[in-house]
């Protein structure tokens, strides 16, 4: 059967129709964080798949990655690489640019943030076509590292089951609506 505790975190994300702008039904995942146990859930469900794989980083996207990401870090034990929306960024820097729906987006990140061969993995809260986790692969494997999986909280039905971005796997908890 389901996880119960994966219930929970579906019932606390809210969808939004048309935000930011119509046609788009956001996740909003903002009650999740509201509710200290399936949150707290949530990171622990990322950490019993992670903990004990070698992973030496985990690499969270500006900005909802960044609230999963780094408490899965420590959670691990593994380092946390923020990949930031350009010049937020005071090092040097590499970065990916990438296409959305209008317009492009860029991802950027520190060069000495990771070293060659280390294993990461990626966290945001959601993918919906997979092109924002696209970049993060590229940027970091430009850099040299192994990306073992992206996971992220909620992802559209069509990453449930076996689906790869670049070749890397992509794990998510729950179904977007
Ligand atoms: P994509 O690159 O199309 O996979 O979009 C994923 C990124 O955009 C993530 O960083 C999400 O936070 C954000 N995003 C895209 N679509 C949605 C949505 N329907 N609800 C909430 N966030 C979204």
């Amino acid at each position: 059967g389901t996880d119960p505790r994966l219930l929970a975190i579906s019932a606390a994300i809210r969808v939004v129709p048309h935000f930011p702008k119509p046609g788009i039904m956001f996740n909003d995942i903002t009650p999740l964080l509201l509710r200290p146990k399936a949150f707290k859930d949530a990171i622990e469900i990322f950490a019993e798949r992670y903990r004990g794989m070698g992973i030496h980083a985990v690499a969270g996207i500006e900005a909802r990655g960044f609230m999963f990401g780094s408490p899965l870090a420590i959670a691990i034990g593994a380092k946390f690489i923020p990949l930031h929306k350009p010049g937020k960024l005071p090092g040097k820097t590499i970065s990916e640019a990438y296409a959305l729906e209008y317009g492009t987006d860029c991802l950027e990140m520190h060069v000495d943030a990771v070293q060659p061969g280390e294993n990461v993995l990626i966290i945001d809260d959601l993918v919906a076509t997979g092109g924002t986790l696209r970049a993060a692969i590229r940027v970091l494997e430009r850099a040299g590292a192994e990306v073992v999986e992206c996971g992220c909280i909620v992802g559209l039905p069509k990453f449930k089951a076996g689906y790869r971005i670049n070749g890397r796997p992509v794990y998510m908890l729950v179904e977007a609506i």
